[in-house]
């Protein structure tokens, strides 16, 4: 699946699963979150080779950008100061990018599907974010978490139980690329705007965002 879908899915389970607890403000940082944990475990992926995989990447960091812009500028929130702002000292932040560093490294030694998409990376992953992100960790680990289970649908296994092999797993449901991927993300949109709209109804959202 590429990185897009996986976005989509991650949006629409946070939707779904964490945007009715939390306050605006919280959940429009926090749909940040998962759109990077969506993207996270495919930082194993050889980019060299796959234009498509570039450009995929290109329109995660847009959409994180985008996002950053309009919070910061529009909305006049302290975005980088509301993410650090959970008392963990700099120690363990610096140990949490430490983890995430080598994660990255490992899953790209290990190759594709296997160390980033195992329960254990996801474990790594998830706890050196929780270190420097504090509770936002929850949105990121909703976006890897589904992006492993949508990655099961299609034909190249993955190693959950990293290092060992007897955990590769996939149902080959479906292909990684073609109509796959918009069926699942366009289901995923509707499914995510409709969540969005019955929790914030049409004239609130206008009067946030167009003022
Ligand atoms: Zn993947």
């Amino acid at each position: 699946m590429t990185g897009k879908t996986h976005a989509s899915v991650g949006l629409c389970g946070a939707a779904f699963l964490l945007v009715t607890n939390v306050d605006i403000k919280t959940s429009l940082i926090g749909l940040g979150f998962v759109v990077l944990g969506s993207y996270a475990p495919d930082a194993d992926l050889k980019v060299s080779k796959a234009g498509r995989v570039i450009s995929d990447f290109v329109y995660g960091i847009i959409v994180l950008v985008a996002l950053y812009l309009i919070l910061t500028y529009r909305f006049h929130y302290d975005v980088l100061g509301l993410i650090g702002n959970n008392k963990m000292p700099s120690e363990l932040k610096l140990s949490g990018a430490a983890l995430i560093v080598v994660s990255i490294i490992l899953g790209r030694i290990t190759g594709h599907r296997k160390y980033m998409h195992s329960l254990l990376g996801f474990f790594v992953m998830n706890l050196g974010v929780w270190l420097i992100v504090g509770n936002f960790v929850i949105w990121f680990g909703l976006g890897y978490a589904l992006h492993m289970i949508i990655d099961l649908l299609n034909e190249k296994s993955e190693s959950l139980l990293f290092p060992f092999h007897q955990g590769d797993i996939c149902f080959s449901i479906c292909n990684s690329t073609g109509i796959a991927n918009l069926i699942i993300s366009t289901v995923a949109y509707i499914g995510f705007l409709y969540k969005i709209l019955s929790i914030y109804n049409i004239a609130y959202l206008q009067k946030i965002f167009i003022k």
